[in-house]
């Protein structure tokens, strides 16, 4: 039996990091632990985040959500990809789309054969066998798990966000399990025995004290790095941007199913449309462009009319050296942050939530669970990390300054063995159970143009006509599978449309 159970959490911070961890840990724990949590509504929170991937929904399904009264509660959209834009030169477009992509057959995974038929001119590109893109492309949605009775995955979605509504609908959730209180943490208490953390003190003068505290207090890390000066990771020398300017847009039509992102000279702007706006940011890399000049090519670029001034934001992308230090887990931006072009944040937070409860500690906080999770974070930081590098560093572009030393990135070795092994015959190796799974790979490599020399003399066995049979009719049922599917704008309407009056807009 364990004689020194957690018994109480603390949580310092109150954004997506902090209620999305209170509603994980208090459903998953129930009576065992007392949950509480610190705000600051002087401080605020980042307000940004807004762009998911679709392992976002399985928070749903742990705590019960209802997917049309989430949307609607955070005047959500669907998201089925993400759109690039002029990445490997002015004009071009390609698709990161969520899902799979065609099927595997024989041995072999389905790119394998369709490397072989792209060698004809006129044979349909990648995005022809994904439902994801066929539906991005007709701005589609339903909630199409599989293609009818055959053995093709339907969609798989994200969502787009109101990240301040968001955190607000997890707070109402937790609400009753959770004991929130508002104030400024202005001092944190140490054992002087180990170290570890005893209590965080609040400006009104009130003690807080914990067996485990969770920093979820933003960018600066008031436990992790203020109190136990953990250290930070700089990644810059291979993510470049370290800055950003947001500002919200009216709405406007079509509501589209996906994010764009769009490279610009110094960086890359998206959008993200929401049912009340659209969410607009500019990621730049401050050593190549001024602030006064990424804020005015946002504003130049926005469609629809700016609802408010635009906003500055600084970040350095890296991690922290340990995420879990003592008896204190940092989460969100305190533990590490990557820039937002994959929208893998959110992700982050309920990724890591998920190993705390895996390795869950008594008050001890054995140093094996501690080294445990951090290895594992580290490793799918490190993964995320390399697949956003390839984004920047395989492009042709080289038309200005910032682009051409993006080709000058040195790269890490397990993305260089992956692009190696890309290009000498089309495989992708993907390390044990990263977060980004081969059509992602897929799609990027080839979308950055990095082009294989040939593909597996496997593929070969297979007669050309069986081959044309099998691709075009994975075609055909991709397409009768979107002509069904109804406007994405209409399913938000019929299904989670928000009720929004022009001021809350
Ligand atoms: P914050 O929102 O900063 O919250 C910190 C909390 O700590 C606040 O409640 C604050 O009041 C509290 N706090 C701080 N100090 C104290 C104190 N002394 N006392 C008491 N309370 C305190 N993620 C995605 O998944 N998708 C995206 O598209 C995306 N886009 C992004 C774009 C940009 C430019 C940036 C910078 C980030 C983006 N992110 C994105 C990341 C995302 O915003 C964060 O992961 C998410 O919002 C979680 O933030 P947080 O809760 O860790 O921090």
């Amino acid at each position: 039996m364990n004689d020194s159970p957690i018994r109480q959490i603390v949580i310092v911070g109150g954004g997506t990091a902090g209620w999305m961890t209170a509603a994980l840990l208090s459903r998953a724990l129930g009576e065992q632990v007392d949950i509480r949590l610190v705000e600051s509504d002087e401080i605020g929170t980042i307000g940004v985040g807004e762009s998911t991937i679709p392992s976002i929904r399985l928070i749903n399904a742990f705590l019960g959500l209802d997917e049309d009264d989430l949307l609607r509660s955070v005047r959500g959209t669907i998201k089925l990809g993400i759109q690039f834009n002029d990445w490997t030169r002015p004009g071009d477009s390609y698709l990161h789309a969520f899902g799979d992509i065609g099927l595997p057959l024989g041995l072999l995974p389905f790119h394998s054969h369709w490397l072989r038929s792209h060698q004809e001119p006129a044979a349909p590109d990648l995005w022809a066998y994904s439902l994801n893109a066929r539906a991005i492309a007709t701005h589609r949605f339903a909630r199409m798990e599989r293609v009818g009775e055959t053995p093709l995955t339907g969609l798989r979605w994200a969502y787009h966000l109101d990240a301040g509504l968001y955190a607000r609908y997890l707070r109402q959730h937790a609400a009753q399990r959770v004991q929130r209180t508002e104030g400024k943490v202005v001092k944190v208490h140490l054992r002087p025995a180990d170290g570890f953390i005893e209590s965080v003190q609040l400006a009104s003068g009130e003690t807080i004290a914990g067996d485990l505290f969770i920093d979820c207090s933003g960018f600066r890390g008031l436990l992790i790095e203020d109190a136990l000066k953990t250290g930070y990771e700089d990644w810059r020398h291979w993510l470049p941007c370290d800055r950003a300017v947001v500002a919200p847009s009216s709405r406007v039509e079509p509501l589209r199913p996906f994010t764009q992102a769009n490279a610009r000279p110094a960086g890359w702007q998206w959008r993200i449309p929401l049912q009340h706006r659209s969410g607009n940011g500019h990621v730049y890399c401050s050593q190549f462009m001024s602030d006064d000049e990424a804020a005015a090519l946002l504003v130049g670029s926005i469609e629809g009319e700016l609802l408010e001034q635009p906003r500055q934001l600084r970040f350095t992308s890296g991690m922290r050296r340990q995420s879990w230090n003592r008896n204190c887990v940092a989460l969100g931006l305190a533990a590490g942050f990557m820039e937002p072009l994959e929208s893998t944040s959110i992700h982050l937070i309920q990724s890591g939530v998920q190993r705390l409860l895996n390795l869950f500690p008594d008050r001890h906080c054995d140093t094996a669970l501690i080294a445990e999770y951090n290895r594992q974070t580290r490793f799918e930081y490190e993964r995320i990390r390399d697949f956003l590098i390839l984004h920047y560093r395989a492009i042709a572009r080289r038309d200005t300054p910032f682009w051409q030393q993006c080709a000058r990135i040195a790269l890490p070795e397990p993305l260089e063995r992956k692009i190696a092994l890309f290009r000498s015959g089309g495989r992708i190796v993907r390390d044990a159970d990263e977060l980004f799974a081969e059509p992602a790979w897929l799609q990027v490599m080839l979308g950055q143009g990095i082009v294989p020399t040939g593909h597996s003399p496997l593929a070969d066995a297979l007669e050309q006509a069986q081959l044309d049979e099998f691709l075009s009719h994975i075609r055909t049922l991709l397409e009768r599978a979107v002509d069904v599917m109804p406007g994405h704008a209409e399913f938000i309407a019929r299904h989670c449309a928000a009720a929004i009056t022009p001021a809350a807009a």
